[in-house]
């Protein structure tokens, strides 16, 4: 059997949005699965949408998620099939789409930008639109048109020309999808895609694309539903050429949260979360959000990623890679989209943060305290994540659940202290306070002399925490001591007016 190989082959045009992380895991597990290698290959033979940055973006963001490519561009390990970079794979086109137009399954064309604007404008004033196939190519300057002295004559006097596909005609394309079946497509739909520009001496997408995938013997092509049209052309490539082809699988979108549609940039803006993996600042200095920048851990978010398009089969929701790459097959993958949710991306995180060790977190939230200013000891800062992990969804949350921990609050809730900072209130509080030794013996004390429990302690708190909510009285009390119980007491007193 032949050896599993899949590729993810990202255009390097910006940041890779999460749709695009996803195609790339289901690729990575697929290949592991199935005891295979992952290529990563950068399409980037279309300078006009190069991005600075965007590569290196790519590569960074499938290290973070753990989806480590076997060969391919960043590699450092042995690549067969090097370069995989296309643009540095320039000069092995060019004999390929000779192939094709030698085999009369192409031809050049060397109509100019402005005679096709022409004919496209021709078409529409008589209410068609026009495109460049077997009704209209007869008519136009192409090598089927002219005579063979006429196209030696343009190929060495003109830089514009390009080598085109001749769609043939009156067929039907025959596909098979593993996720979507058998597909079939009339060619009359179809038109007569440029393959190769010599202007800068390159292939578009869709010649370097199948060359690429048979020079480096690819056996799957697992990637997203927007290539699902370029799929008949790239049948009859490979049916011109001779090869065998791979196996297609195409991925349904990942859709809006609400309503329909495919998951967009702007949705995130709109409902606050990221749809890229990493932060991304483009050239023109506009600021994206990431994942990882938001707070989460690159093992919940692969997890989300897997289950958006992936089943299962049972109830199972947490996975770690290995679980994944066990359980992984492309014939649970379904064909309609996947609703994105940003709620339940929230609630893997929170899983997943419950699944690491205190003493993880503590390193995770030491440098967090230090942006706050906070020095604190290693081992009470272990000891105070313990008590208020299970609370968190992001490492984050644990300053806004425990700051005043670590210092004295510095304001008071206005409405908590309208409704607890009551004369009474405050004279048992601080009664309280100030006979016992701990919250257990305060409270003891409070019983004992059947105060109003709520109202003694909410009062309490607002003055150690500046708000009726938060931890439990006597877990704040414990890790801050009773002194600055007192002191905190002793500063709201002067503070707050009754
Ligand atoms: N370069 C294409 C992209 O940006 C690759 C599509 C494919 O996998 O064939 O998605």
């Amino acid at each position: 059997m032949k050896r599993t190989r899949v590729r993810f082959a990202p255009s390097p045009t910006g940041p890779l949005h999460m749709g695009g992380v996803r195609t790339a895991l289901y690729n990575y597990l697929f290949a592991k699965k199935n005891g295979g290698d992952f290529i990563l290959r950068i399409e980037d033979t279309d300078s006009h949408r190069f991005v600075p940055g965007a590569e290196q973006y790519i590569i960074e963001s499938l290290n973070w998620c753990g989806i480590i490519p076997d060969e391919g561009v960043g590699v450092d390990g042995p690549n067969p099939h090097a370069p995989y970079r296309q643009s540095e794979r320039r000069g092995i086109y060019r004999q390929y789409a000779e192939q094709l137009v030698n085999g009369g399954f192409a031809y050049y064309a060397f109509d100019t930008a402005e005679e096709l604007e022409k004919a496209r404008a021709e078409a529409e004033s008589e209410g068609r639109t026009f495109i460049y196939n077997a009704t209209t190519r007869g008519k136009l300057r192409n090598s089927l048109t002219l005579s063979g002295e006429e196209v030696q004559e343009l190929l060495t006097s003109r830089t514009d020309w390009t080598i085109r596909f001749r769609m043939p005609e009156g067929r039907t394309v025959q596909m098979d999808d593993i996720i979507r079946g058998h597909i079939e497509v009339d060619t009359s739909t179809l038109d007569d895609k440029v393959l190769w520009k010599r202007a800068d001496e390159l292939p578009t997408y869709h010649l370097a694309n199948i060359v690429d995938d048979h020079l480096m013997e690819i056996s799957h092509v697992i990637r997203g539903e927007e290539w699902l049209p370029s799929l008949p052309l790239h049948y009859l490539l490979y049916e011109s050429f001779g090869w065998e082809r791979p196996l297609f699988a195409h991925l349904p979108l990942l859709l809006k949260p609400v309503g329909n549609g495919k998951l967009s940039k702007r949705d995130g803006d709109k409902m606050g979360f990221p749809v890229f993996p990493l932060k991304w600042v483009s050239p023109e200095g506009e600021v994206s959000r990431g994942y990882r920048e938001d707070g989460y851990f690159p093992d919940a978010f692969v997890n989300l990623l897997a289950l958006l398009g992936w089943n299962p089969g049972t109830e199972q929701e947490i996975f770690s890679m290995d679980e994944l790459i066990e359980a992984f097959s492309l014939d649970k993958v379904g064909k309609s989209g996947a609703k994105f949710n940003p709620d339940k991306a929230k609630w893997f995180n929170k899983e997943y943060l419950r699944m690491r060790s205190d003493q993880e977190l503590t390193e995770l939230f030491m440098p967090v305290l230090s942006a706050h200013g906070i020095s604190a000891e290693k081992s009470r800062v272990q000891e105070i994540v313990a008590l208020i992990k299970e609370r968190a969804t992001f490492v984050s949350d644990f300053w806004d659940i425990a700051w005043y921990l670590f210092k004295a609050p510095e304001e008071y809730v206005q409405k908590d202290a309208a409704k607890f900072w009551k004369s009474e209130n405050v004279l048992m509080a601080r009664e309280a306070l100030s006979a016992t030794a701990s919250a257990h013996e305060m409270e003891e004390y409070i019983r004992e002399r059947e105060w109003p429990m709520g109202k003694v302690m909410n009062c309490i708190r607002l003055a150690l925490t500046g708000s009726s909510n938060g931890l439990g009285i006597a877990d704040i009390m414990r890790f801050i001591g009773r002194e600055e119980a007192l002191e905190r007491f002793r500063r709201a007193e002067e503070r707050l007016i009754i």
